[in-house]
């Protein structure tokens, strides 16, 4: 059994650069007249859920690592073996199955990140149709004859461009040495992923992110019984995925 050796906390800002939409349930009830509404808190603001970031960053690591893939186009390692092998599932997790005896323990928790209401400015409202929102018209595209469907017409919810989500917050669980090597993955995805795109739609320019202002702070177990929880900031002005991983090795020697 692997004890938990301590926790890396990574906070920051997403930041939304191209209008970006998150699709919430469709219930089939239109609300504000929209077809495609994005994801909302009880408050009735936009919000990244958790899987959701964290989904997205599992699938661009997984064409990244080039793990192998099952007839649905699903990645899960179901072997000790493979799974021994594979960073993607002991960071992002697998389902298992009876036969797997190894520990898999959960590495990697995604908060929900809600909207920071001072990211929409007096500016930006007078373009929104919604409180927090703009609606715009999108035609669905017939695939095959690469034609807008006829009566196509829908309109999308997306989240203005200069919105801001904050605090994003992950936890990083570290149960052995390797963990520490491994951890590098998770800024690896957030790069990925401001290359590609959040949400829905990104075919057509929406989704492009930044994660800003990244804070990565590291909690022992003895941290936790004496109290002392995000006193130790580990990066420095290492403050984007990019610069966090080109310099990967100084952070990490500051996980002991
Ligand atoms: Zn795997």
């Amino acid at each position: 059994m692997s004890g938990l050796l301590g926790k890396v906390i990574i906070k920051g800002t997403i930041e939304v650069k191209t209008g970006m939409r998150i699709g919430g349930t469709t219930t089939g009830l239109k609300i504000g007249g929209v077809d495609l509404n994005v994801i909302t808190d009880p408050e009735g603001k936009p919000y990244v859920p958790g899987s959701s970031l964290k989904g997205k960053m599992r699938s661009l690591i997984e064409r990244k690592e080039q793990v192998k893939f099952n007839d649905k186009g699903v990645h899960l390692c179901s072997s000790d073996e493979d799974y021994k092998k594979c960073i993607v599932c002991k960071i992002w997790g697998t389902l298992g199955n009876k036969d797997m005896t190894c520990e898999m323990l959960t590495k990697l928790i995604v908060r929900d990140t809600l909207l920071d209401e001072t990211s929409i400015t007096d500016g930006m409202r007078k373009n929104l149709e919604l409180q927090w929102t703009e609606v715009k018209f999108e035609t669905a595209i017939d695939r095959v004859k690469g034609t807008a469907l006829h009566g196509s017409l829908r309109q999308a919810e997306r989240v203005p461009a200069g919105a801001r989500f904050s605090p994003m917050e992950m936890i990083y669980n570290v149960y052995e040495e390797s963990d520490k090597d491994i951890l590098v993955k998770v800024f690896e995805a957030l790069e990925l992923l401001e290359h590609d795109y959040l949400g829905g739609m990104g075919s057509r320019g929406y989704g492009q992110v930044e994660f800003k202002g990244i804070k990565v702070y590291w909690n022992t177990t003895q941290d936790y019984e004496s109290g002392k929880l995000n006193q130790k900031l580990i990066n420095d002005n290492l403050d984007t995925p990019s610069k966090i991983v080109e310099k990967f090795s100084d952070i990490k020697k500051e996980i002991k």
